[in-house]
């Protein structure tokens, strides 16, 4: 298991509840995606699948990376 960073910025994420309830399945294998983020250097967030490990680069936005997956879904 990875070393996860300690501290985290306490932030209010007002529109999370939103944003997470618009992420469809894995277009790979129909499992259910997963929102990620990481503090450290930057906040950064990733859309990727837990079973087949497809998934998003890294970006400054999550509405973006939840955006783009969702389109991605379609293909
Ligand atoms: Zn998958």
């Amino acid at each position: 298991m990875p070393p996860l960073p300690a501290k985290k910025p306490a932030r209010k994420e007002p529109s999370m509840a939103t944003e997470l309830s618009i992420l469809k399945p894995c277009p790979c294998c129909g499992h259910d995606a997963e929102l990620r983020q990481r503090y450290e250097p930057y906040i950064r967030f990733t859309v990727c699948c837990g079973i087949c490990k497809l998934g998003l680069p890294w970006r400054v936005s999550k509405a973006r990376v939840v955006e783009q997956w969702n389109r991605r879904t379609h293909v």
